[in-house]
């Protein structure tokens, strides 16, 4: 697997591990797990014990059904994050309308 990253990638994944935990609020630095390996941008913000805890994602996902919560929803809760804490997107064309 190809596991270079571009820049931007990375500026994204700094900016989901500043996030509070998707999960359970817990504040941040958080891990950025990803939905699909190798996909920087389904990446989820998770506290240590929603991700690797005994309960957590690769656990038995306690935490995640007390919170009726899926991969998806969590995704959706990070996006928001970033997108209401005025997310940047930089882009390399502009366009004239
Ligand atoms: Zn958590
Ligand atoms: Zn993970």
């Amino acid at each position: 697997m190809n596991n270079k990253l571009t820049a931007a990638e990375r500026k994204h994944l700094q900016r989901v591990k500043s996030l509070p935990c998707s999960v359970c609020n817990s504040p941040p630095p958080s891990a950025a797990h990803h939905i699909n390996q190798g996909q920087q941008y389904t990446t989820v913000a998770l506290c240590y014990d929603c991700h690797q805890g005994t309960m957590g994602w690769h656990g038995t996902k306690a935490l995640w059904r007390i919170r009726k919560m899926d991969q998806l929803d969590a995704l959706n809760e990070t996006i928001r994050r970033l997108i209401e804490d005025g997310y940047q997107v930089e882009r390399s064309d502009t366009k004239d309308f």
